[in-house]
């Protein structure tokens, strides 16, 4: 059994196909993924899929927080049919929309949301890993999900002391930093994701959930443990951080 902690299955290239997408997941063992709304409008798309196999997460992108207090409000609304509070976080890739300020200003707001509401939060970091895990633990954060973290591996291990997991996306087939981010991270600080429809093993590939298999593969190489071995520890990993009690 494998949970995918992070996909985007309300895209346009993956929502109309969504029966064929999960059941196919779930024929590779997939049995759980965590969608993730981003602004308010996917937000509400999001919570319309949920159900047992599909559970939500709901968030913003740090380079466009337009809706991010509507955001805040859906999350409020509807504590009862939400996993997790992101993505967000910060992203410093040249040409975003929002200054850092900005950024960090209402990334404070959803650490405080989510330590309020009692859930795990999902990082967002692109190009800022290190400033998202200070500014985490500086604002006392709990259960952190760091989500396809692109930045610096020491930082990362001292975050994973402090408890932070590490979901890692098939994108690690052809990533030299995941794979050092991995040889680095103990197997309890990782998580599986797939951050479909993008972050497949290849540029060029449609990710799907079901592709979770991947990061598995690459852990296990790594890791010099067997896929099993990985399949086993980040289901316990993913359990314990977002405190689900029906897949052990
Ligand atoms: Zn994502």
């Amino acid at each position: 059994m494998l949970v995918d902690v992070h996909a985007h299955l309300t895209d346009e290239r993956l929502l109309p196909r969504l029966k064929q997408v999960l059941s196919s997941a779930r024929a590779a063992g997939v049995v759980r993924v965590v969608t993730c709304g981003v602004g308010p409008e996917d937000s509400m798309r999001a919570l319309g899929i949920r159900d047992g196999s599909v559970r939500v997460s709901l968030g913003v992108a740090p380079y466009d927080l337009r809706g991010y207090d509507r955001v805040i409000e859906i999350i409020r609304r509807n504590r009862h049919l939400v996993d997790a509070v992101g993505e967000v976080g910060l992203d410093l890739k040249v040409g975003t929309r929002e200054s850092l300020q900005e950024q960090r200003r209402a990334f404070s707001e959803f650490i405080a949301l989510a330590k309020e509401l009692d859930l795990p939060i999902v990082i967002h970091s692109r190009n800022a890993g290190k400033l998202a895990i200070e500014q985490l633990l500086a604002e006392k954060a709990e259960r952190v999900v760091m989500h396809a973290y692109d930045g610096d591996v020491s930082a990362a291990k001292r975050a994973a002391e402090r408890g932070f997991k590490f979901s890692i996306p098939p994108r690690i087939a052809t990533s030299e930093q995941k794979k050092a981010l991995v040889r680095r991270l103990p197997l309890e600080a990782l998580l599986l994701e797939t951050d479909s429809p993008w972050l497949g093993p290849e540029r060029t590939t449609l990710n799907e959930p079901k592709n979770a298999w991947y990061s598995v593969e690459w852990i296990a190489r790594i890791k010099g443990v067997s896929p099993e071995r990985v399949v086993e520890v980040t289901l316990r990993n993913a359990c314990e951080i977002f405190g689900w009690d029906d897949l052990l």
